[in-house]
């Protein structure tokens, strides 16, 4: 056996910068490691209460979970907004929402294959376009936003891998804390409620000029 050991390559930036965000964030917040996370969101989906209740308890810790997060990623104070100009799938639930809040009432989409919703390749055909809630770069409607922007930030070097005019959006390649079990209680809150998924701009297409 040779006794030569053989160079390392350098991890690239963005794999060593989403190493010291993670790092950092478990130091500051252990309760947001995935074991600990898990259990509190298990807490929420035993409960024997209803979809709403369950659904605003799950807010309330990505809420939480996101304001750890914040001052550990590339998020941190840039002021971005790229991943506002990209697919945002939300629920009917949330669509009625904000609905509610802009006194509009949010289109009825229809229920469809996750399968199929791949298919539609959203990403690419919103990639660029402005979600029709956000102004002057800023969320309009921020207390009743949907999950996946309350959940949106990056753990890159920068804000580059979301920004669709400089990476195309099928090879960004966006680094994210582990959030999955909180995406699956949401998402299978929101599915025993038999409602729809679909890209923000289909419930309000109306405001949809881009
Ligand atoms: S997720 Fe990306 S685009 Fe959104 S705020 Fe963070 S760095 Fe900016
Ligand atoms: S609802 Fe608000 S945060 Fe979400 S994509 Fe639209 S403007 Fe951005």
């Amino acid at each position: 056996m040779s006794s030569m050991t053989q160079a390392k390559e350098p991890l690239p930036q963005d794999k060593q910068a989403a190493i010291r965000y993670e790092a950092a964030l478990l130091k500051e917040h252990p309760w947001i490691a995935p074991p600990l996370l898990r259990k509190r969101i298990d807490t929420v989906m035993n409960e024997n209460s209803g979809t709403t209740s369950k659904r605003r308890k799950l807010y309330q810790i990505i809420d939480e979970a996101s304001a750890a997060i914040y001052p550990n990623s590339a998020c941190r104070g840039v002021g971005c907004s790229h991943c506002c100009k990209t697919s945002v799938m939300i629920r009917q639930a949330e669509a009625d929402a904000i609905g509610k809040k802009i006194g509009r009432t949010a289109r009825k989409v229809a229920l469809r294959d996750p399968e199929k919703i791949k298919g539609l390749a959203f990403d690419e055909k919103y990639a660029g376009s402005a979600c029709p809630f956000l102004v002057d770069e800023k969320c309009s409607v921020y207390d009743v936003r949907p999950y996946v922007c309350r959940q949106a930030h990056s753990l890159n070097a920068s804000p580059d891998q979301c920004d669709t005019s400089k990476v195309k959006a099928s090879d960004s390649c966006v680094i994210h804390f582990d959030l999955t079990h909180l995406e699956f209680a949401m998402s299978h809150v929101c599915g025993a409620s038999g409602d729809a998924l679909g890209d923000i701009r289909e419930f309000f297409p109306t405001l949809h000029t881009i």
